[in-house]
């Protein structure tokens, strides 16, 4: 059996701090405010697999208001996803990922975020894919007020061969 899940997740600019994404410290003036690390990568993925398992988002799992995720990184929450999968049997299978974003250009980053995600999902560099767009300028992406992530997972009770 195989399932998909896709996953959304948008986090506004701060004034200063660090930008994660993807659990990859990017060079920027400033990073995402949220109340974990912000990591909007990390979050989308989560996501994916709690929908491909059938599970509530990230936020019911890890709420907002919990003072024990504050600057949470973000990584236990993909952990926590595919543990979840886990007790029900199934596996990522691949993962695909379209960050949204007008500044930093991601380039060369994104070979970085593919190979930590590959790692955190256990899964060879080739099943996974992190894309980066610019929104041409347009709404709050393209005005630099943020960045939007989306991401689809496929989950398997077979393991990949
Ligand atoms: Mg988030």
């Amino acid at each position: 059996m195989q399932t998909i899940g896709l996953g959304y997740d948008s986090h506004r600019f701060d004034t200063g701090g660090v930008l994660k994404l993807g659990g990859v410290e990017i060079p920027h003036p400033c990073g995402l405010l949220g109340h974990s690390d912000a990591d909007a990568v990390l979050h989308a993925v989560a996501d994916a697999i709690l929908g491909a398992a059938g599970h509530d988002d990230i936020g019911e799992l890890f709420p907002d208001t919990d003072p024990q995720y504050r600057d949470a990184d973000s990584t236990a929450f993909v952990a926590r996803a595919l543990a979840i999968a886990g007790e029900e049997g199934l596996g990522a299978v691949n993962c695909d990922v379209t960050i949204l974003a007008q500044s930093p250009k991601l380039g060369t980053r994104k070979q970085q975020i593919k190979a930590r995600l590959a790692e955190l999902l256990s899964l060879p560099t080739g099943r996974v894919s992190v894309k980066a767009k610019t929104n041409e300028f347009m709404g709050f992406v393209g005005q630099g007020e943020g960045i939007a992530v989306i991401a689809a997972v496929m989950l398997s009770d077979t393991p990949p061969g």
